[in-house]
């Protein structure tokens, strides 16, 4: 018989902040195999029902096709997800999920549930943007120069 071996917090993350983040992301995780089956099942009902109305009305069938087009890509994204909350959970096991790239601090919980593949605390991702903004600014600058440096 298996015994319950239960997984402990990696060494560097305190055991409630572990706990609390392997359930939002389990929670997630659940969510959207749910959301996949019943996709799934209703792709083939519509599946199943389009071919009778093919054979009733062998015509309009593109509109039928751009719906299971989307509803694919609509799976294929859920899929894209999943995979991203499977490798957060390694991440996660390792003890490196949760902790910003640039300084290596925690990203608060808080953050995490509403973005829970934020790979920068709310500090570094700020500072990163403004830097962007400032390098798109200087971009702009400099392109209108080179405009006014050819016109004159
Ligand atoms: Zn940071």
């Amino acid at each position: 018989m298996a015994t319950t071996n239960k997984k402990t917090a990696p060494q560097n993350m305190d055991r409630a902040r572990y706990e609390d983040l392997k359930q939002m992301l389990e929670g997630r995780k659940r969510e959207i195999v749910n959301e996949v089956q019943e996709k799934i099942r209703d792709v083939r009902i519509e599946n199943h029902s389009g071919k009778l109305a093919h054979v009733l009305d062998s015509g309009e069938s593109s509109e039928a096709d751009i719906q299971e087009d989307i509803e694919f890509a609509l799976i294929q994204m859920k899929a894209e997800t999943l995979s991203k909350i499977d490798e957060a959970l390694v991440r996660l096991e390792e003890g490196a999920y949760g902790n910003c790239f640039e300084c290596g601090s925690q990203i608060s919980e808080q953050r995490l549930r509403a973005l829970p593949f934020a790979v920068r605390c709310k500090d570094c991702e700020e500072a990163r943007e403004t830097a962007a903004k400032r390098e798109r600014l200087m971009a702009q600058r400099h392109a209108s120069s080179l405009f006014f440096d050819m016109s004159s």
